[in-house]
C-alpha cells in the first residue's frame, strides 16, 4: 500500500508550472534522435557503441577481468535465455576491468558461469530469484477511424481481458503519421497467462467482445494492421517488504554492477528513474 500510495501522489508532487496540471512530454521524432546522439558523444571520447551485440555469459577471466562472451547478432528474437544463443561470428569474449549489467534479474543470473555465481553468491542470488515480474502484453492496432475521444483509459473492470487502452494519435495528432490512426491495448500478466501463448489474430479476437464493451460500435474491419509486443520482465510486483529485498547495485563480485527496474523504489519504474538508477551505477563504477 506505501508503493501505491507513492504511485498515486507522485503526480500530485510536481512542481512550479507543472503543478497546475501534468504535462506529457512525446518525442517527436521519437527517441531515436536522443540514441543518435549519445552515441555520437560516446565515440567522440573513444567509446565504442555495440549495438545488437547480446552478451551471452559473464565469466571471470584468469587475469581476473570480467570477460563479456556475445551471441549472434538478432538471438533475442528467440527468446530471452543468454543460455541458448548461438555464438556471434568470430565472438571471442571480450575482457573489461568494471561491467554495469542493465538486464532484468534472471538473465542477469543465467549470464554468470559457475565461478562467478559463486563470487556473487547465494545471498545476492536469492534477493534476485525473490522478486516476480509481470510479463507486458502490447497489442497495437492501427485503425482506420477513431476509437474514442480519449487518449489514455484505464480499465479495471475484470469482465474485460486488458488493462489499458491507449489511443496514441489523440495525444499525437495523425497527421504525424500521414493520417494513421494508432490504438494500444495494454496487459500486464502473471508468467504462464493463457493470453501470452497467443498470436496477435487469436489475441484480438479474444479482445474484441471487451473492445466492443467500451465501444459498442467497434468491429475488427477497423484494424488495418496490427503488430503483437510481449515484455517478460515488464513490471517488477511490489509487495510486503519488497524495500528489503531489493538487490543492491554492487553484487558483491568486484567489478560487476547490476542496475535495473527492480532498484527502483519507491517510485515505480520509469525512463526517469532509469536516468537516475544509471547515473548512480556509473558513479559506483570506480571504486567497485
Ligand atoms: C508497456 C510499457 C510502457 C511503458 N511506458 C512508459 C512511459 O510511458 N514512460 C516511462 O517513463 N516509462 C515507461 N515504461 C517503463 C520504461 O520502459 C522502463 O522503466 C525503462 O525502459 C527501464 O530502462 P532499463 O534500461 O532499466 O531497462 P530496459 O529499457 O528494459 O533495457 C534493458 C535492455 O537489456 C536488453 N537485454 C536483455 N537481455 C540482454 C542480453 N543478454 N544482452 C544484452 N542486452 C540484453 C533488452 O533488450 C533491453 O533493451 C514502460 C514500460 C513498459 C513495459
Amino acid at each position: 500500500m506505501a508503493w501505491l500510495w507513492g504511485k498515486l501522489t507522485l503526480r500530485r508532487r510536481l512542481k512550479g508550472k507543472e503543478a497546475r496540471q501534468e504535462l506529457l512530454g512525446y518525442p517527436v521524432a521519437s527517441f531515436q534522435p536522443l540514441f543518435a546522439k549519445l552515441r555520437a558523444g560516446i565515440e567522440a571520447r573513444g567509446g565504442r557503441v555495440l549495438t545488437d551485440r547480446p552478451a551471452a555469459s559473464l565469466a571471470r577471466a584468469a587475469d581476473g577481468r570480467l570477460a563479456v562472451t556475445p551471441g549472434a547478432a538478432g538471438s533475442f528474437r528467440a527468446g530471452h535465455d543468454p543460455r541458448a544463443f548461438p555464438p556471434a561470428d568470430g565472438g571471442e569474449g571480450e575482457l573489461y576491468d568494471r561491467v554495469v549489467a542493465t538486464v532484468p534479474n534472471d538473465v542477469f543470473a543465467r549470464l554468470l558461469d559457475a565461478d562467478l555465481r559463486a563470487e556473487v553468491g547465494h545471498a545476492y542470488l536469492g534477493r534476485l530469484g525473490a522478486i516476480e515480474y509481470h510479463a507486458a502484453l502490447c497489442l497495437l492496432l492501427e485503425l482506420d477511424r477513431r476509437f474514442s475521444p480519449f487518449y489514455w483509459t484505464n480499465v479495471a473492470e475484470p469482465r474485460l481481458p486488458f488493462v489499458g487502452l491507449i489511443e496514441h494519435t489523440n495525444l499525437v495528432e495523425p497527421v504525424r503519421y500521414d493520417g494513421r490512426r494508432f490504438l494500444y491495448v495494454a496487459n500486464y500478466l502473471e508468467h504462464g497467462h493463457a493470453l501470452l501463448e497467443l498470436d496477435a489474430d487469436a489475441l484480438l479476437a479474444r479482445y474484441t467482445p471487451g473492445l466492443r464493451a467500451v465501444n459498442p460500435a467497434f468491429d475488427p474491419s477497423w484494424v488495418r494492421a496490427r503488430w503483437l509486443f510481449r515484455e517478460p520482465a515488464a513490471q517488477p510486483i511490489v509487495d510486503v517488504g519488497y524495500h528489503r529485498r531489493i538487490p543492491p547495485l554492487r553484487t558483491g563480485a568486484p567489478g560487476l554492477v547490476l542496475a535495473n527496474t527492480t532498484q527502483i523504489y519507491p517510485e515505480d519504474r520509469g525512463t526517469n528513474y532509469a536516468v537516475r538508477l544509471g547515473e548512480q551505477a556509473a558513479q559506483l563504477v570506480p571504486a567497485t
